[in-house]
């Protein structure tokens, strides 16, 4: 198939831009497959009623059949044929955050296909902020499922380039509205139950959550690994998302040291359980920066290609390996925004291992983290701990 690819102009659409978001709904209406910019990350829609179009998404992707898509609107309206009730505590969140970040989990209506769903009897909702998403939603009028636009287990787009590296010839559309401006995927709270429950971490924090809808729990899947007879209440949680193809190792200050501690000095800690509530994982202190050039060039001396995901503050103290910045440590949202491309350009320049710095767990942080930290496949080295 060929995938044709078509620049869209974000703010200020002309009859020309206007002309191909109708084509993409056509496209999206007889069953077709179009990836689009949202305020998050690129997603890759389908009609989310056509039980036929759903699955090209799973096959397109690569995507296991029991991980659910969520269904993006453009207008509140259109949730309700989708749902078996809107609770007082939904309300409250869509007032605050719609058109946004905010995914929420509802009780599925009879229209809602398994194929979209998972199999689950709950259906996932969001009303996405970005214009080209929203056009494009509403001219198809029709709920578009629409998950990531990666390959399953890669990391999610911010960049129609990166659509086009992982989509090109599986689908039949590309919108490019140019780089997204949160970088990590929607918040997912669901709303099902007396107590709205955080499933996924995004860019609609736990702080402004807490602040509209008092008190929300949180899914134990969110800190770490789950068991594998545990289920997580978001099926998505349990697979090796957001992967490099790298060995990613988080390297983390264990408390307050001021030199270097030795490779003997470092614990691995395979569950990230263990360590999620161990502390405010913030800073990139000396003995994190000297832990990661110690690693780096051990890795270095045996041949390998190393990477280091750092800072601005940072990254002038490693001298070797492949030293890239995400993005200023006094300003959560441009790590957020740059975290995927360094993940991806560390693949593209093949690298064996990437050493990365941690980050603080609070506002858009418990993303960021969650996201390092599914990446990594939950290896955490904590500095000092056992010297
Ligand atoms: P993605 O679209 O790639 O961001 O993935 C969608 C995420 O939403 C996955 O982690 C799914 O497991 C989660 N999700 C979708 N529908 C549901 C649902 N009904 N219940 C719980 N989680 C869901
Ligand atoms: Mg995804």
């Amino acid at each position: 198939m060929d995938t044709k690819v078509v620049v869209i102009d974000r703010e200020k659409p002309e009859a020309a831009d206007i002309a191909l978001l109708n084509e993409a709904a056509q496209v999206l209406q007889s069953g077709g497959l179009v990836a689009f910019p949202t305020e998050t990350v690129y997603g890759l829609g389908a009609n989310g009623l056509d039980d036929e179009a759903a699955r090209k998404i799973y096959a397109a992707k690569g995507r296991p059949s029991d991980n659910p898509l969520i269904l993006h609107i453009s207008a509140v309206e259109e949730l309700t044929p989708l749902v078996r009730a809107v609770p007082e505590t939904a309300r409250k969140l869509m007032d605050a955050f719609w058109p946004g970040p905010l995914t929420m989990i509802f009780e599925k209506s009879g229209i809602v296909p398994d194929s979209t769903t998972g199999g689950l009897d709950t259906v996932a909702v969001r009303m996405p902020s970005d214009p080209i998403a929203s056009r494009l939603i509403a001219l198809a009028g029709i709920p578009v499922a629409a998950p990531s636009a990666n390959l399953s287990g890669r990391p999610s787009p911010t960049t129609a380039q990166h659509v086009v590296e992982d989509m090109s010839g599986r689908i039949e559309m590309i919108l490019d509205g140019g780089p997204v401006g949160i970088g990590v995927e929607s918040t997912i709270v669901d709303v099902t139950g007396p107590v709205p429950m955080l499933l996924r971490p995004g860019a609609v924090t736990m702080e402004m959550l807490r602040d509209v809808a008092g008190e929300v729990s949180v899914d134990p899947a969110v800190a770490g690994p789950v068991a594998a007879d545990v289920k997580p209440k978001a099926p998505g949680m349990k697979y090796r998302h957001y992967a490099p193809k790298a060995e990613l190792v988080l390297v983390e200050d264990g408390g307050d040291i001021g030199e270097a501690a030795g490779t003997d000095g470092v614990r691995r800690i395979e569950k990230a359980a263990e360590k999620a509530d161990g502390g405010h994982a913030s800073g990139a202190g000396r003995a994190v920066i000297d832990t990661i050039n110690r690693l780096t060039e051990e890795r270095l001396a045996e041949g390998h290609r190393v990477g280091i995901l750092c800072t601005d503050e940072t990254k002038a103290c490693y001298p070797a390996g492949i030293v890239r910045s995400v993005g200023l440590r006094t300003s959560q949202e441009t790590i957020a925004r740059s975290l995927f491309a360094v993940l991806r350009e560390f693949d593209s320049l093949g690298v064996d291992y990437i050493y990365s710095e941690s980050f603080a767990r609070d506002h858009l942080g418990q993303a960021i983290m969650n996201r390092l930290t599914k990446a990594a496949g939950y290896r955490v080295i904590r500095c000092g701990e056992e010297r």
